[in-house]
């Protein structure tokens, strides 16, 4: 490995790859997949993007200037990977009884919201797939023209076959889908063949519709990628990342049409953070509509800071699992961290002394070396407690790894109003009540909801028991 250089695991290659760009190319063009804002992220989501944030605090700190750009998908992604199903979006919308715009407004507002509690930095460009249906249709009929692509009833389709390289990024076994069993392809010619362009129902106008050179429907999922990231970044990226689910299909379509649309390579890395799992279960999923969001842990009492530092204790390809004690023991580890760190706060900083530099260059390794948080966060630890070092120069280094870090640890931080023990006694008590309530014995019950009000807490009973909020 190169000294003080940043290495990085390119999914293409399965490898670690030194990190450069080419010559003539002024900043890193990076793009990440963001959310289909049908619901509200969930933690796992949240992983991600903080892996994301990671790569990118890193790239700034190795010297390089970047260009982020995070899409937001308010249109095309269907229920199923297989290009049918529902309209994510629109099913939403109908259970909530909004229109469409509504629900996209609201849930990529919340967003943003849980990327400011993270301290997430916000992305150099924010783009919306409804706002950029003419370069999907363009890059659309650049494929028709090369040939790429084929009409069933219900769309047009890419034909993967016709892309030698199309099972290599994710090592697909395509002699194993041929032989194997058909599954129900319905007009499509092969299983890994994509939307790219769906119609619109015939006997049903969709509250997103687009007029098309093929007839009225909507973009597919994939193609809203390719053709958002070469509007922002031009045809070849440097960066492309996204959550490990995104290799088999997302990515690998968005390869294909895009490298048989342009004749280029379409990113020079690609880079994926492993998935966040509750209670060893394969994964959490949005779908599924039961998750765990950030402010269910804000409720809970937990500061925002402590979930990121809890990501940061295990490097972003390796599956983290949640628990309640994981969190907790989060939460500890960020209050007595800050407890060694706010003492910093208001000093003047300044890297002299050769000690000092040290613990630079060693934090320097371990995050050049993949992004390896966890062993980083080890070396803030250790040189915190290294009596040599002058309060400026341990100012100092603070700025410097929390600038990777972003634990906001030499910001005051206001005692949180309401702490995890709070949380539990005050769920002690709505189980009480519960209880009471089951037995028919309001009186207690209603004792029980003033005693909580007392505490500052509202109750709302629904048929499943007694949920409640802080007033
Ligand atoms: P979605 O909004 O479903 O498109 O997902 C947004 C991002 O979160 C994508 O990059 C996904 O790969 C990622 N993601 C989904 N589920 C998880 C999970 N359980 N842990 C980590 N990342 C996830
Ligand atoms: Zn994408």
């Amino acid at each position: 490995m190169i000294k003080d250089s940043l290495y990085l695991y390119n999914t293409a290659n399965r490898t670690k790859e030194h990190f450069t760009l080419p010559q003539g190319i002024p900043e890193v063009r990076m793009y990440a997949c963001g959310p289909t804002v049908y619901h509200y992220a969930h933690i796992g989501n949240l992983r991600t993007y903080l892996f994301e944030d990671l790569l990118r605090r890193s790239l700034e700190y190795f010297g390089f200037k970047v260009r982020h750009v995070v899409n937001i998908t308010d249109v095309g992604h269907l229920t199923s990977d297989q290009d049918d199903g529902e309209d994510k979006m629109e099913m939403s919308a109908e259970r909530m009884g909004k229109s469409v715009l509504e629900i996209a407004e609201f849930y990529s507002a919340k967003f943003k919201e849980d990327l400011k509690h993270l301290n997430i930095l916000p992305p150099t460009v924010w783009c919306k797939a409804t706002d950029h249906i003419k370069d999907q249709i363009e890059l659309i009929k650049k494929l028709e023209e090369k040939g790429y692509t084929y009409r069933t009833s219900d769309g047009i389709y890419f034909d993967s076959l016709k892309f030698p390289r199309y099972a290599d990024f994710a090592r697909l076994d395509i002699a194993g889908l041929k032989s194997g069993a058909r599954v129900n392809l319905g007009e499509k010619k092969f299983a890994t063949d994509f939307a790219l362009w769906k119609f619109s129902p015939k006997d049903r106008k969709r509250a997103m519709e687009w007029n098309s050179p093929w007839g009225v429907g909507f973009p597919g999922w994939h193609i809203e990628c390719s053709a958002m990231s070469m509007a922002h970044l031009g045809e070849t990226l440097d960066i492309h990342c996204g959550g490990t689910d995104h290799i088999r299909v997302h990515h690998t379509n968005e390869i294909a049409q895009s490298e048989c649309a342009t004749g280029k390579q379409f990113a020079r890395f690609w880079m994926h953070g492993e998935f966040l799992r509750e209670n060893n279960s394969e994964k959490m999923s949005k779908s599924s509509g039961d998750f765990l969001t950030l402010d269910f842990l804000i409720k809970k009492g937990f500061d925002p800071m402590a979930y990121r530092l809890f990501s940061l204790t295990s490097h972003y390809r390796n599956y983290l699992n949640f628990s309640w004690e994981a969190m907790e023991n989060a939460q500890e580890s960020l209050n007595s961290l800050r407890k060694r760190t706010q003492p910093f706060i208001g000093i003047e900083g300044g890297v002299k002394n050769v000690d000092a530099r040290e613990w630079s260059l060693k934090f320097k390794e371990y995050i050049g070396d993949d992004l390896n948080s966890s062993a980083a966060m080890g070396v803030l630890n250790l040189m915190l407690a290294d009596s040599a070092l002058e309060d400026s120069e341990k100012a100092a280094l603070i700025k410097e790894f929390d600038g990777v870090l972003g634990l906001r640890l030499l910001e005051k931080v206001e005692k949180a109003k309401h702490s995890v023990e709070d949380v539990a006694k005050v769920e002690a008590l709505i189980k009480e009540r519960d209880v009471a309530r089951e037995n028919k014995n309001f009186g207690e019950s209603d004792r029980l909801r003033d005693v909580l009000l007392g505490l500052g807490v509202i109750v709302k009973d629904g048929k499943d028991g007694a949920d409640w909020e802080w007033k």
